[in-house]
């Protein structure tokens, strides 16, 4: 009789069946593995801190989504509560923002900002010739594109996030929408975070790039630096691009994290809430 071969994780596949049928059957919760968190509530994953929380918080951006680059899928797949970056214009930018949603990440729009060399024409990037007004515009226009989206982070931007008048113009609207701000950190002289704190946002600063290099043993070096971060200030913020890389580092390495007694947040949970005021009345 022709046997037909297994693949070798059917144990596992036939384990979390059974899980999920007795589960089904007792209304037990399901205890699979991580991956099958697919089904996990629409909005961003709860994370359980209590007042008073002790343990280090860490938030991981992953930038560039929209665009649906390698990797895409495998990050959005991770069972962790990530921030997801998306880029505007892009073809699948609504798409990806909402499948984000919907798997329980956090979403942000990332900005486009001039930087200091070329650029591409597309996504509409916030450049330092627009007036006021017209910047104003192309946030308000980008910020529509990205459904669900809780805050804002610049992508590239070493020109425009050093020019204070940009700077405001951008913010006026990140405030105008009640959202919160990272700072990427593309360029030393950014005045993003000094702005924002003027203006009452919400603000975390990117404190190192987990993907400078692309390597996994580099990207899971720079994780356990953001790790050591957190643990020395109590919160940290590190941000990476997707990449399918980046999703096996995050999946081997999120579950270390954890038993190390850290805790990966979504971005607006380490976010310095304590600068946020009132907000100003803006024009
Ligand atoms: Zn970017």
């Amino acid at each position: 009789m022709a046997r037909w071969p297994l693949p070798r994780c059917a144990p596992r596949v036939a384990a979390g069946l059974a899980v999920l049928l007795v589960g089904a059957m007792f209304h037990l919760p399901a205890t699979l593995p991580k991956a099958s968190a697919a089904a996990v509530e629409p909005g961003v994953m709860e994370v359980r801190l209590g007042p008073s929380e002790t343990r280090p918080l860490l938030a991981i951006i992953i930038d560039d989504l929209g665009w649906g680059v390698l990797g895409t899928a495998e990050v959005l797949a991770l069972p962790y509560p990530l921030t997801m970056a998306v880029l505007p214009d892009g073809p699948f930018t609504q798409r990806e923002a909402r499948q984000a949603w919907e798997r329980g990440h956090e979403v942000f729009l990332h900005l486009p900002m001039e930087p200091k060399g070329a650029f591409p024409p597309v996504p509409r990037f916030v450049t330092v010739d627009l007036s006021d007004e017209a910047i104003r515009a192309r946030v308000r226009y980008h910020l529509l594109q990205v459904p669900y989206a809780t805050g804002v982070n610049n992508h590239m931007g070493s020109r425009a996030t050093a020019d204070r008048r940009v700077a405001r113009a951008v913010l006026e609207v990140v405030a105008e929408h009640g959202l919160v701000f990272v700072d990427s950190r593309t360029w030393h002289l950014s005045v993003m975070g000094e702005l924002a704190t003027e203006l009452g946002i919400p603000l975390a600063v990117n404190q190192l790039f987990l993907d400078n290099i692309r390597e996994a043993e580099a990207i899971r070096r720079q994780l356990w630096r953001g790790a050591a971060l957190a643990q020395a200030r109590g919160r940290a913020l590190v941000l990476g691009h997707v990449h399918p890389l980046m999703a096996s580092v995050l999946a081997e390495e999120i579950p270390r994290l954890q038993e190390a007694g850290i805790a990966v947040v979504p971005a607006s949970r380490v976010v310095n809430w304590d600068v946020a005021r009132p907000q100003r009345r803006l024009r």
